[in-house]
């Protein structure tokens, strides 16, 4: 390091020593395969990092030797093509070097007249396209859909309540507002009307029908009883791809329900929505072209490196009434570097923000809508595969149609939830597969959710056998009587 900055006092050093480091990562996805999916963290190695603050310098090639030995080997695992756990994205070589490419400018992308917030601004304008909505939306990147969601629902508050709920809050309102969306849908949604100050209470639970999707009968029914009881129905959100089953809601019927109501449509397609890409997911999705609001993640089914999520708002205005603000340190001009209003930072809470845009932007041009609609679409392939050899198998069990990339399935025997309970930790622990648990009708099932474009039918195949040999072994080892 030189004397008084923190740039290296030998360029040619560091350079060497960062090629290493690129090298490594290279090295890291090219043999992800012959890596354990996941392993437990062995207790010395996590006991290694309650160290105290450091003082004194260490060398850059040292700490990136702890990285590889310590960090790298234990991560979640869902670069690994035998990763089918919750809904995690493979992340891409591209992405990665994106990645790098944004840290070097280390832009920060809340306002100002800048070159990287084109580049959000281009796929702002491409997503806005994909999903059909006008020339006048506006769009943004966040960490991801629960913020996403958050955000829209901020937007739809401001449409029932008038910007004045910014200053004299909710308390001056003589409106009880309350929101729609169906037991499928992700805890995020109770969580942004709890963060929004409308309460997790104000939103009704609509039950699902045999598809998993909401059941619009009950939906209409329970906006009449709220408005009967002197409430204001304002919100609903529609699921695509719910994060059990995968299911998709009917986001046309639930469109013409909220027009004939006059209700917020929103649209939470955290993974789904990028199903837009594959022309056999594409005519399910019909009706999100009409959503008010569109959250969505380009970091799982768009294989975008953590984190992308991105929210879509029809109603730019409302959308800009909503976070705008005055501050004078954040002065705008139509010269020098304060030109370029609106900037980023006027359309949700967080102004410092990083180059997210880089690495969807690359990913998609690099790789192409064609391609990546092609790798969702394989996703979805396999989960069939998975199905039909499930079916074929009888030691186990579908619980769940099988809507999109998400299987749930069980081995078949006495005590089942608690066996394979067992079966998804052991497996988990194997390093050989790594899929989730959830429950279906109050069984446990095994989740396999395909997301990662590496996976292949020999490692739907490898979960399988792993899944029967677990099965034969643990409803052997633990007779009955001992797990009741
Ligand atoms: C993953 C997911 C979320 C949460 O998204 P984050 O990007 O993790 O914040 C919300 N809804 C659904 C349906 C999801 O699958």
């Amino acid at each position: 390091m030189t004397e008084n900055t923190l740039d290296p006092a030998d360029w040619r050093a560091l350079r060497g020593q960062g090629h290493r480091m690129l090298d490594d990562m290279l090295d890291y996805i090219e043999h992800i395969r012959e890596r354990p999916v996941w392993q437990p963290i062995p207790r010395q190695r996590r006991a290694a990092f309650g160290k105290p603050l450091p003082e004194a310098p260490t060398d850059l090639a040292a700490v990136h030797q702890s990285f590889m030995q310590d960090i790298l080997p234990y991560t979640v695992g869902n670069t690994h093509p035998g990763f089918m756990g919750w809904v995690h994205g493979g992340g891409s070589p591209v992405g990665m070097l994106a990645e790098m490419l944004a840290a070097g400018l280390n832009a920060n992308l809340g306002g100002r007249d800048q070159m990287p917030i084109e580049v959000e601004r281009e796929v702002v304008h491409w997503v806005r396209d994909l999903f059909g909505f006008p020339e006048s939306a506006s769009g943004l990147f966040v960490t991801g859909t629960s913020m996403a969601n958050f955000i829209s629902l901020l937007v739809a508050r401001t449409a029932v309540l008038g910007i004045g709920v910014r200053q004299e809050g909710l308390a001056a309102g003589d409106k009880r507002l309350v929101a729609y969306t169906s037991a499928g849908a992700h805890g995020c949604i109770a969580q942004a009307m709890d963060l929004s100050g409308l309460g997790a209470g104000a939103l009704r639970v609509i039950p699902v029908d045999e598809h998993y999707a909401m059941d619009l009968a009950a939906l209409e029914a329970a906006i009449q009883a709220d408005r009967r009881a002197g409430l204001t129905p304002f919100f609903i959100a529609g699921t695509a791809g719910t994060v059990d089953t995968g299911a998709i809601d009917d986001l046309e019927a639930l469109a013409n329900i909220a027009q004939a109501q006059g209700l917020w449509f929103h649209v939470d397609g955290a993974y789904g929505a990028l199903g837009i890409l594959s022309p056999d997911i594409a005519p399910r999705l019909r009706g999100i072209e009409r959503a008010d609001s569109l959250a969505f993640d380009f970091h799982k089914w768009g294989q975008v490196p953590y984190d992308a999520g991105f929210v879509l708002i029809r109603d730019s205005a409302l959308h800009l009434a909503t976070f705008s603000s005055p501050a004078s340190y954040l002065k705008r001009d139509t010269r020098g570097l304060a030109a370029g209003s609106p900037w980023p930072c006027d359309f949700g809470p967080d102004l410092s923000r990083s180059f997210r845009a880089l690495k969807a932007w690359f990913t998609l041009k690099v790789y192409g809508t064609k391609k990546l609609g092609e790798i969702i679409s394989r996703t979805c392939t396999l989960a069939q595969q998975m199905q039909s050899r499930i079916e074929a198998e009888p030691q186990l069990e579908l619980l769940a149609p099988v809507s999109l990339n998400i299987v749930c399935f069980r081995y078949r025997c006495d005590n089942a939830d608690a066996i394979n309970t067992r079966i998804v930790s052991a497996l988990q622990e194997s390093g050989v597969s790594a899929p989730s648990s959830t429950l279906i009708h109050d069984q446990v099932a095994i989740r396999a959710a395909i997301v990662n474009h590496r996976t292949e039918l020999i490692d739907i195949d490898t979960l399988l056998k792993a899944v029967i040999e677990l099965g034969d072994q643990l409803s052997q080892a633990i007779p009955r009587s001992k797990t009741a």
